[in-house]
């Protein structure tokens, strides 16, 4: 793996984005953000899941006089998302946001652009600009010949200019397209000629499945090799399954650690017990454990214990029963209808012991 890319280090309301810090996950709320109860409740959700920073759309002056409350009743910061109006980011600088996120080119006029940098620099706000493939600078298009790599990251880096041009170079930035390789590609050059840090993402990466996937790809490819300080995974679908499958990506790159990580074996013609359902079982009975621990369910004793020894705790199961192993050693042989509950007395007693 190759190592971390150093960018220029920002806070968002204590939450450090870059300059080698570990990568953060974030989510976006889809709730009516005047609706408190509500962004209150999927703001905590995401929390439970792991995530490090939420983002919410202010789409008026009664979402912005929200954020005080989310905020006193939620732990992560809050980064406010807004299109056009100048005057609502300004409602959201005012009301406590920890981050903006704006376009410059559609925030308003050049004088809009400087209130809004003026006030985030005295209250030490970051601003995110972005740009996808539907957001691409006409100008870039007809230099670079199209929407590519090359008039993505040109218009990534006009927009930069223009906040940094006003003296503020606490500049986050968003490379995005639902096209996988145009995202790697843009990223990849990006990271070569700015220091800003960069939030990744697979843009209308479409429904959980398929979206998991491209996401995966995408930004697997570029943590892998170091670039990225911070990511979204975007599905149509409930946006807490994004900080799961964010942190999953990161889990599986060895970039976090959060909570258990379980492995189990695709099964085969050895199989000789039900462990696609043993499996879908522990799976469930480690959710929302913060425990950092190596679970192993696998089928037969070829390849089981090898893996389960590996693991804190795991099962190499046979006809009718399985092994239960804890730290490489061998505790004892469980009947096949008692393996779950043997597994989870053992992970309790290890909690107990630690
Ligand atoms: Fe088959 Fe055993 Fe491998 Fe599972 S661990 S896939 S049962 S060989």
């Amino acid at each position: 793996m190759w190592t971390h890319n150093k960018t220029r280090k920002l806070l968002v309301g204590g939450i450090a984005i870059g300059g080698g810090s570990p990568i953060t996950v974030q989510s976006m709320t889809n709730t009516d953000t005047k609706d408190v109860e509500a962004t209150v409740r999927q703001i905590l959700a995401f929390e439970k899941e792991g995530c490090d920073l939420s983002r919410s759309a202010i789409n008026s002056l009664e979402d912005a006089k929200a954020i005080p409350e989310i905020k006193t009743r939620t732990h992560i910061p809050f980064i406010t998302d807004i299109q056009f109006d100048p005057d609502l980011a300004m409602y959201a600088i005012e009301y406590g946001t920890d981050g903006l996120r704006i376009n410059p080119g559609n925030i308003g006029s050049k004088k809009d652009l400087e209130r809004i940098v003026k006030a985030c620099r005295d209250k030490s706000i970051p601003i995110r600009v972005g740009v996808n493939s539907g957001s691409v600078h006409k100008s870039m298009i007809d230099k670079y010949h199209g929407v590519n790599e090359d008039s993505l990251v040109y218009s990534a880096l006009e927009e930069v200019k223009a906040i940094e041009n006003l003296g503020y170079d606490q500049v986050a930035v968003s490379i995005k397209s639902s096209d996988v390789g145009t995202m790697i590609r843009a990223n990849q050059l990006f990271a070569q000629v700015s220091s800003c840090p960069l939030h990744l993402g697979v843009t209308e990466a479409g429904p959980p499945f398929a979206g998991t996937i491209k996401s995966s790809v995408g930004l697997g490819v570029l943590l892998h090799q170091g670039i990225g300080d911070t990511i979204r995974v975007s599905i149509t679908g409930d946006p807490v399954q994004e900080v799961t499958i964010g942190m999953e990506i990161l889990k599986s790159l060895g970039l976090r650690q959060w909570g258990p990580n379980l492995v189990s074996c695709p099964t085969c013609a050895r199989t000789k017990v039900d462990l696609i359902g043993l499996a879908e079982k522990v799976d469930k009975g480690l959710k929302g454990m913060d425990r950092n621990i190596t679970v192993a369910v696998m089928g037969c004793p070829v390849n089981g214990p090898g893996e389960a020894r590996e693991a804190d705790i795991g099962i190499a199961c046979n006809k009718g029963a399985g092994v239960l192993f804890r730290k490489g050693k061998v505790l004892r042989q469980v009947p096949e209808e008692k393996l779950l509950d043997a597994l989870f007395e053992e992970i309790e007693r290890m909690d107990h012991e630690s």
